[in-house]
């Protein structure tokens, strides 16, 4: 059975002790299996703080991040595997399965150029030896398309299987987002079916970030694709309420983009969830 989970950011936009304690306790409320903590900083994270809420609220966390510019792929790929290894450590400590997102790149990098083969090979080399390392810990690295605007390395489905098939390890997984679908691929359906049993994490996020239902995602095509390729994978509510400056420079979000946290797990999260249910993603 798929889990449902959303992100922190939903609810807060920093992860200080009263955000973590406030982040955990609504999305336990809302009925949600696992949290989306981002590791934006994680030699500034309290890991014992977290997990002890996690524990006290009952629910599990996932971890994400971007490379920050000073541990950038594919120009510091020493810096960028001692950055991924820190997350590691505390991705490992909130008994998290994954650390997915942006892992192979920094968001707002743009050389002016496509991926060269030696961009490439530098990222894939790097990212096998964070792979490894996350092995031995017992997780699993997800790999996040993005759109056009936020990276040039992997924007599409067929481009992030590429960079699994280069990393070559097992634990290694595509995860797909429908907002940057919704820029880059042609149509929802297609892409989830080719990514098969490689997709084990979606963030569900509408086109404009706002409340899933309201905006110009297809919905059900990417429903039926989950359900053709028997999804068991992570189901991620993804939109950005609370905003600090990293986040919003790194999405380009100058605007409220949803009323409120209260809102989206009303509205957002029962949509997601009712299509999850009608497609049997949920039994
Ligand atoms: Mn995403």
């Amino acid at each position: 059975m798929a889990r449902f989970g959303a992100h922190a950011f939903i609810w807060e936009s920093d992860w200080t002790p009263q955000a973590a304690e406030r982040v955990i306790r609504n999305a336990a409320e809302a009925g949600l299996d696992f949290v989306e903590i981002p590791l934006l900083r994680p030699e500034a994270f309290d890991p014992e703080h977290t997990a002890s809420r996690l524990q006290h609220y009952g629910i599990s966390a996932t971890c994400s991040l971007g490379l920050p510019a000073e541990a950038a792929l594919p120009e510091r790929p020493a810096a960028a595997e001692a950055f991924l290894k820190r997350a590691l450590t505390v991705a490992a400590k909130l008994g998290s399965p994954v650390l997915t997102g942006v892992i192979y790149g920094t968001l707002g990098q743009l050389p002016g150029h496509p991926p060269r083969e030696d961009e490439l090979a530098t990222v894939a080399a790097a990212l096998k030896r964070v792979a490894r390392h996350a092995a031995t810990l017992g997780l699993s690295l997800g790999v996040e398309p993005v759109n056009r605007y936020e990276t040039y390395l992997v924007n599409l489905t067929r481009q992030g299987l590429e960079l699994l098939e280069r990393i070559d390890e097992p634990n290694v997984f595509l995860h797909l987002d429908t907002y940057h679908m919704n820029i880059e691929e042609q149509g929802f359906k297609a892409p989830i079916v080719q990514a098969g049993q490689d997709l084990r994490y979606i963030h569900l996020s509408e086109s404009d970030r706002g409340t899933p239902g309201s905006g110009n995602v297809r919905w059900d095509e990417v429903f039926a694709g989950l359900a053709e390729i028997g999804y068991q994978g992570d189901l991620v509510m993804e939109s950005f309420v609370a905003l600090n400056p990293d986040i919003a420079r790194a999405t380009c979000i100058w605007r409220p983009v949803a009323p409120d946290p209260q809102a989206l797990v009303s509205t957002g999260l029962a949509f997601l969830r009712s299509h999850a249910e009608r497609y049997g993603l949920l039994r």
